[in-house]
């Protein structure tokens, strides 16, 4: 499969990681829009949000899991979270993942 993420995941493309586990990869995006901009997937391969059932939701729930550790890691205290869910919103990679901003995201 032709999916950027999934290779990140197999290490057939190199990432600046920042959290790893079973079930979660968390990296740095190649091309942040914040002071921290971390880009965090499940392992599994969904499409987007849209493709999220109540089999796969699991996935879902592990990146949520993950998100409070990475952001304690990083010693984000306040953080935005963004999924872009469709081409017409923003999605350029369809695996899908949660964009963790950090940094004084007022005037964002
Ligand atoms: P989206 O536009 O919501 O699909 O987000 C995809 C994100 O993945 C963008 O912010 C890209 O900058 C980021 N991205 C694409 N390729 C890589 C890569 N090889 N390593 C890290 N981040 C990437
Ligand atoms: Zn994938």
């Amino acid at each position: 499969m032709d999916c950027i993420f999934c290779k990140i995941i197999k290490g057939e493309i190199p990432s600046k990681k920042v959290y790893e586990d079973e079930n979660v990869l968390a990296f740095h995006d190649i091309n942040p829009r914040a002071k921290t901009h971390i880009v965090v997937i499940p392992k599994e391969h969904i499409e987007s949000a849209a493709a999220i059932d109540a089999q796969n939701a699991c996935a879902a729930a592990n990146v949520f899991t993950a998100i409070p550790k990475i952001a304690r890691e990083l010693g984000l205290e306040n953080y935005r979270i963004i999924n872009n869910c469709g081409e017409g919103a923003g999605q350029t990679v369809f695996h899908i993942h949660f964009h963790l901003l950090g940094g004084d995201l007022r005037d964002f």
